[in-house]
């Protein structure tokens, strides 16, 4: 995409209103917009970002044997009286109080599956959405780590044994650790054990280290687990540790084995008389991309893993009004273009080189290339990972190898 076109501007300074980093830097650089506490306008970049992440979680969930369907916001209160959620602070209720906007959708998808699930031989089944979400949140001031309308990932599995969902969890478990891992943040991300409800006596929550981050957790420097403040024991659960290291952090993902809580208010059963037990899996989608924003920035802007940055090359012609360089540099936008590489190609002829670097820093793509008169003088062009600190000349003969090597 040619930078000249693209319909966002880059801003200076962030928004008076926004405290929180990750909104600051989205915002500046142009991928999203405010339209109210906790409501953002995803623009071109940040739609991108959004889409890569949910093909990276629609890849391992389809890993998983997951079935994807689309449930609607609008709610009917009648379900949600069933499980007695109608009342809670979250809901968003509109017509007259007959309909609320989904926060979650145990209450959908438990009804609407017991046409499907009739016998012990439909198990397991696992179905999710990826989906907008609505919350009534007081606190809406984290930017995207917690907004009012957001988009997440639920997965719901449905088990005739405990046995048959303690073995789905497992798989989930890894399934969110490869999310992770190519959203750049597992490193940062430790399964948390947190209070567990009914069924089991923890539940799991992945909880990623920043300072931006609403809960505090403790980490086993011993086996690695990590334990919400709020069910904090005095001894490991993993390894049977008494030290802990205390963080600050933002849940990412959870996972809940729900056991019987929504299909007995609903009366799923199989045809054997059992209730179904139920799993639910979340992972908040517009939450990683903040997440993401917080964790790897720097003060420069934001820093993009390969795989959900929004192009993987940042292409910046320096013409000056050389003709030659300009063509030159529409040449090699080509060349990326034709081997698949995502190129946003800065041809602004408005800009000077240092209003150009800013840019490209502040919005982060993995690689940078330069063309300018001394590139070319060389048959080469300038490349340089967006957190290196020194650029390297390559031959323009040996562009696609070495721009493939550094994505
Ligand atoms: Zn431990």
């Amino acid at each position: 995409m040619k930078q000249s076109q693209l319909f966002t501007k880059t801003l200076k300074d962030a928004p008076k209103d926004e405290k929180s980093a990750n909104a600051q830097l989205l915002i500046r650089a142009g991928f999203v917009d405010k339209l109210a506490s906790g409501v953002y306008d995803y623009l071109p970049l940040g739609l991108r970002v959004k889409k890569k992440i949910e093909e990276i979680v629609r890849e391992e969930m389809n890993n998983i044997g997951g079935q994807e369907i689309l449930m609607p916001s609008l709610t009917p209160k009648e379900n949600w009286e069933k499980t007695g959620r109608w009342t809670v602070e979250e809901m968003y209720k509109i017509k007259d109080e007959e309909m609320g906007l989904g926060w979650t959708h145990e209450e959908i998808i438990t009804p609407m599956i017991m046409r499907h699930i009739l016998s012990p031989k439909d198990l397991p089944k696992y179905v999710y959405q990826i989906q907008t979400k609505f919350r009534n949140e007081p606190r809406a001031k984290s930017g995207l780590l917690r907004c009012r309308e957001f988009a997440m990932k639920d997965l719901y599995s449905f088990h005739s044994d405990e046995k048959q969902l303690d073995d789905y969890y497992e798989k989930v478990k890894q399934a969110y650790f490869n999310i992770f891992e190519k959203c750049g943040i597992r490193n940062e991300t430790f399964l948390t054990l947190a209070s567990g409800g009914t069924f089991s006596e923890y539940s799991h929550e992945f909880q990623t280290i920043t300072p931006a981050g609403e809960d505090t957790i403790y980490i086993c420097p011993g086996c690695g687990i990590a334990i919400n403040k709020e069910v904090k024991k005095e001894k490991c659960p993993g390894c049977g540790g008494i030290k802990f290291r205390e963080e600050k952090a933002i849940e990412v993902g959870n996972i809940f084995k729900l056991g019987s809580r929504y299909s007995e208010p609903f009366g799923l059963k199989n045809e054997n008389g059992d209730f179904v037990i139920m799993g639910c899996y979340g992972i908040g989608i517009t939450r990683l991309i903040g997440t993401i924003a917080e964790v790897l920035s720097d003060t420069k802007g934001l820093v993009w893993p390969a795989p959900v940055a929004p192009f993987a090359v940042h292409l910046i012609e320096l013409s000056m009004g050389d003709v030659e360089v300009k063509e030159k540099a529409e040449e090699i936008y080509r060349i990326l273009q034709n081997a698949n590489f995502e190129v946003i190609y800065d041809d602004r002829d408005d800009k000077t080189a240092g209003e150009k670097f800013n840019d490209c820093d502040l919005m982060g793509m993995p690689l940078r290339v330069v063309v300018s008169k001394k590139t070319l003088e060389k048959d080469s062009v300038e490349i340089k990972k967006r957190q290196a600190d020194l650029s390297q000349l390559i031959k323009i003969a040996d562009i696609l190898s070495n721009v493939q090597k550094s994505i």
